[in-house]
Formats: structure tokens, C-alpha cells, sequence
């Protein structure tokens, strides 16, 4: 494309863990920025607000759709371990009364 004014690896970058985004400085003194959900929805663009340059972010996007489903995960293993765990102590019950 050419538009870009660099391309920029992720590693590259700096993460805010306050504001959950990725930055770097912009020759205009200001930084530009990209947010990890707009990573996670396959955007590479990261804006500066203070003037109108952008950059292309190089990244796996697969890095950052796997960590949302491995935290979806975990919650849903979370309520089947809870209902499951119900289940159990149903069966011994039942099992206990048949005998
Ligand atoms: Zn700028």
C-alpha cells in the first residue's frame, strides 16, 4: 500500500496494561495506538490521535484469538465442573438409597 508511514513489529511495541493497549512513539511527539480488541478483530492499523500518520502493526493474530477462547474456556469448564460435581453427589445418594 504504501500509505503506511512504518511498519512496526508487536514485540516492538510497548503494552499500557492500564489503558490495555499497544503504543509507539510517533515523530509528531505523540504515540500511536492500538487496542488488544481491535488486534483481536484482525485490525493492524494503529492511529496516532494527535495527527492524522498511521502504522501497520506485524502480529499473529492467532495469538490473540487464542487467549479470549482460552479465557472463555476456563469459565465454561468452571460451570460444568460445578453441575457436574451436583450430578455426583446425586449418584452417590441415589446409590446409597438403592442399597
Ligand atoms: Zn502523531
Amino acid at each position: 500500500m504504501g500509505a503506511y508511514y512504518d511498519e512496526v513489529e508487536i514485540e516492538d511495541m510497548v503494552w499500557d496494561d492500564i489503558r490495555k493497549l499497544y503504543h509507539y512513539p510517533c515523530p509528531c511527539g505523540d504515540r500511536f495506538e492500538i487496542t488488544r480488541q481491535q488486534l483481536r478483530d484482525y485490525e493492524d492499523i494503529a492511529t496516532c490521535p494527535s495527527c492524522s500518520l498511521i502504522i501497520r502493526v506485524i502480529y499473529d493474530p492467532l495469538d490473540f484469538e487464542d487467549e479470549e477462547d482460552a479465557q472463555e474456556k476456563e469459565q465454561e469448564e468452571e460451570d460444568t465442573d460445578s453441575s457436574s460435581s451436583g450430578d455426583e453427589n446425586l449418584a452417590d445418594i441415589l446409590e446409597k438409597v438403592s442399597i
